[in-house]
């Protein structure tokens, strides 16, 4: 029987069609409609020097500072700045940001030790991950060095391999340009939107927008399971000294708000109870993946941090600043834009 195929087809052709379709808010060449923001281009790095970024880019790694990372726990990495790279040090566990992202450009240059040692995956393995530490671009050097496809330098981790090996030398600066786009879930924890990569190695292009069949790992392949559509980027500390450079990211979409996954500690330190005078108490609750759950007067929100100590609510126009005044921990929140009626709670003793 073949008319399902071909219905199948013209599912797929229609799905791809509205994908792409021109918004119809706008009439072709609509004098009204805004231009595009205007961005200073970067320039391209040499084996020597790295270039520069786009001017709407996050820089996360400039040569220098470290602030941008931290361990995975959110505590100060021990990953290390040298000469201008940030280097792995072996045993120190994941590097990631504290910024998080949800759909983005990534550009990220990075370097296998040379002279090499070991060889298939002990050989310069590192990892850009998105989603904190889920879906793995590998970071290999894959210079002469035979392993399994699925698991070469810019392979997405046991799933696809890359289209070509367009690997440098060992101790040769190469570059990824990723465009991620993170998965979507429903309410209920079921996947909307599966996440996609597309991946250019040294300006080849290797993964074609690829979708992915849930987090990438080394025994099988796990299902999806709901998170944040923005969560910080990471390295993968494989037991070899990799070194990164000139890494910065575009985030697409425009959102509002940055957001970052404040560390562990922090984020406990404001769980718990606040209270004003005699009246309700206002609840903080610690959610998985960093983020914090506020209640008070019968409704509940999610915060997302904007800064250690300011968060807001993506669902409804309601913010909360954490401070601390006399020893005494406060949360003052803000319902609506006017942040002159901030209500202050006091947190009442655990
Ligand atoms: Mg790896």
């Amino acid at each position: 029987m073949k008319a399902p195929a071909v219905t199948v087809l013209g599912l797929f052709l229609l799905a791809a069609s509205l994908q792409a379709a021109p918004d119809p808010h706008w009439l072709g060449h609509d004098r009204e409609r805004p231009l595009p923001p205007v961005v200073t281009p970067g320039s391209f790095s040499t084996q020597e020097q790295p270039g520069l970024p786009p001017s709407d880019a996050t820089v996360l790694f400039d040569g220098k500072d470290t602030s941008a990372w931290v361990a995975l726990d959110g505590s100060p990495t021990k990953w290390v700045a040298k000469d201008g790279c940030l280097v792995c040090v072996p045993g120190s566990g994941y590097v990631r940001s504290l910024q998080s992202f949800g759909d983005c450009q990534l550009h990220v240059e990075w370097s296998a030790p040379n002279p090499s040692h070991g060889d298939s995956q002990g050989r310069g393995n590192s990892g850009v991950f998105f989603g904190v530490d889920r879906y793995e671009v590998q970071v290999l050097d894959s210079y002469h060095n035979k392993t399994y496809a699925d698991g070469s330098a810019a392979s997405v981790y046991g799933q696809y391999p890359p289209l070509v090996n367009a690997s440098r030398a060992p101790g040769e600066w190469q570059f990824y340009d990723i465009i991620w786009t993170a998965p979507r879930f429903d309410d209920d924890g079921s996947v909307k939107a599966k996440a996609r990569l597309t991946v250019f190695h040294n300006g080849v292009l290797v993964q074609n927008n690829v979708e992915l069949t849930g987090p990438t790992g080394w025994v099988g392949r796990r299902p999806y399971s709901a998170h944040p559509e923005r969560l910080p980027i990471s390295f993968q500390d494989h037991g070899n000294p990799v070194r990164y450079r000139n890494v910065w990211v575009r985030e697409l979409g425009h959102p509002r708000h940055k957001e970052f996954l404040l560390p562990d500690k922090l984020l406990e330190s404001y769980a718990g109870d606040y209270r004003r005078g005699k009246g309700e108490p206002v609840k903080v609750r610690r959610l998985p993946d960093g983020l914090l759950s506020l209640a008070m007067a019968g409704w509940e929100v999610v915060l997302h941090a904007e800064s250690p100590s300011h968060f807001y609510a993506l669902t409804t126009d309601v913010q909360c600043d954490f401070t601390s005044a006399d020893g005494k921990q406060q949360i003052a929140v803000t319902v609506g834009e006017d942040s002159d009626h901030a209500m202050p709670f006091d947190r009442v003793a655990p």
